[in-house]
């Protein structure tokens, strides 16, 4: 049986929580209710917060994340209503598309689409 100093409860938020507390040399344990790998509804993108987020975890996550060809540059995020009305909400308000590297990254949407 191993030991724990911390017991986290709920994944997704819990398992970067567990990574940073593991970087420290404090062990911890994480429970979730639900079993995994499962699905969830996700806009599948990282905000450029997500991706500083992953740098401090690891700083080479990102460009490898970058690297798949599943993945494409974002530069932010449109939420469309049924009614067709849509707010844009950019990652980084001072950055412009054309020039500037993207701060978060999405997947590629899947072939048929
Ligand atoms: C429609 C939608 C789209 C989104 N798209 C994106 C996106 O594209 N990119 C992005 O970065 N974020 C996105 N998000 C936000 C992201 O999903 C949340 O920020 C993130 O899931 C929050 O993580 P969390 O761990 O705080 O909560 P949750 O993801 O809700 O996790 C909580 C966990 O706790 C567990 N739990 C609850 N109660 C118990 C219990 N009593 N005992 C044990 N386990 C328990 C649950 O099973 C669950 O796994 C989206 C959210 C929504 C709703």
């Amino acid at each position: 049986m191993q030991r724990a100093d911390i017991c986290i409860v709920g994944a997704a938020g819990g398992a970067t929580a567990a990574l940073h507390l593991a970087k420290k040399g404090i062990r911890s344990v994480l429970v979730d209710k639900a079993s995994f790998p499962r699905d969830k509804i996700c806009g599948d993108a990282l905000s450029g917060k997500v991706v500083g987020e992953l740098k401090r975890i690891a700083p080479e996550l990102p460009r490898q994340l970058e690297a798949k060809q599943s993945v494409l540059p974002s530069w932010g995020i449109r939420f469309v209503a049924p009614n067709g009305r849509n707010l844009r909400i950019p990652f980084r308000p001072d950055y412009k598309v054309a020039t500037d590297p993207a701060p978060g990254i999405r997947s590629a949407p899947k072939a048929g689409f």
